[in-house]
């Protein structure tokens, strides 16, 4: 779980917005025109507060008499999808092979931070449009706002503070050969605030659950892998799940699910063990 890099500018959001915007139909382009000033306003209030950390006093919107143009701008146009490709090739090679979101699934559509029926205007947003899951996505859908916090990271925004804050334990059962791994999320001596924003990211996304889930089949592909390493002369299962461990911190942070699960595996006493229990 890493944090994104945001489309680089020149062309600034409003200019890319706007070029999207030039392309629509003579009705929808001139709706949008005549709100230019209001647009942009709107635009430049979410870059301040995006960088201020303020994103969540987002006055409401109040261009809901042409919402139906403003997220018409998200649809299939030449503009936006060259929008996407940019947000794309921004991120380093390899980070969005898994949703930003969960880190669990492949990212095949791009959540509105800021949701769209509530803020049309950013529909077209480069800094609102984040690579998701479409279970990460619909999970979080209209729910980015409770008593005044935000519930999930912005994955532009927020950094994940490089602490021990996800942990497992990985049991096994001689007796039915089988192996079970069962995570956790702790603050680890992060602030309040990122934890608060941390925990409940986690929580309705219910990711504790899903690498409980997914770590089953990583498991058994992964000791496979293993096992291949050592006849083909590797030196250790360890060493060839610490190897494992450290290309996927690096694309997803240290304490992304599958690096927390390789670690622990690469030092767990009973590792030669599973090998030959396949
Ligand atoms: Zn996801």
């Amino acid at each position: 779980m890493k944090q994104l890099t945001p489309v680089a500018t020149p062309p600034s959001y409003i200019d890319i917005f706007e070029g999207i915007r030039d392309k629509k139909n003579i009705l929808a382009r001139t709706a949008l025109a005549v709100a230019e000033a209001a647009i942009r306003s709107r635009f430049s209030d979410y870059e301040t507060r995006l960088a201020a950390n303020t994103l969540q006093g987002m006055p409401d919107s109040a261009l809901g008499g042409i919402r139906t143009e403003l997220r018409s701008c998200y649809g299939p146009n030449v503009g936006m999808k060259a929008l996407k490709k940019a947000i794309k090739e921004a991120q380093p090679k390899g980070r969005l092979i898994w949703c930003p979101f969960c880190g669990a699934t492949t990212p095949g559509s791009h959540d509105h931070y800021l949701p769209a029926e509530k803020f049309p205007e950013f529909a077209a947003h480069a800094l609102n449009l984040v690579p998701s899951c479409t279970r990460c996505n619909s999970t979080k859908d209209d729910d980015w706002l409770h008593a005044g916090a935000r519930q999930y990271l912005h994955f532009y925004r927020d950094t994940i503070p490089v602490v021990p804050y996800l942990t497992v334990a990985i049991t096994s059962d001689p007796v039915a050969r089988a192996i079970a791994a069962n995570f956790a999320v702790q603050q680890a001596g992060m602030s309040d605030a990122s934890w608060a924003l941390l925990e409940t990211h986690f929580r309705k996304l219910k990711l504790i659950e899903l690498y409980d889930s997914y770590s089953n089949d990583l498991l058994n592909s992964v000791l496979r892998s293993a096992r291949s390493y050592i006849n083909a002369g590797g030196p250790s299962a360890a060493s060839f799940l610490a190897n494992e461990a450290q290309d996927d911190a690096n694309l997803y942070g240290d304490y992304g699910w599958r690096a927390v699960l390789l670690r622990g595996m690469s030092v767990h006493p009973h590792l030669n063990q599973w090998i030959a229990w396949l």
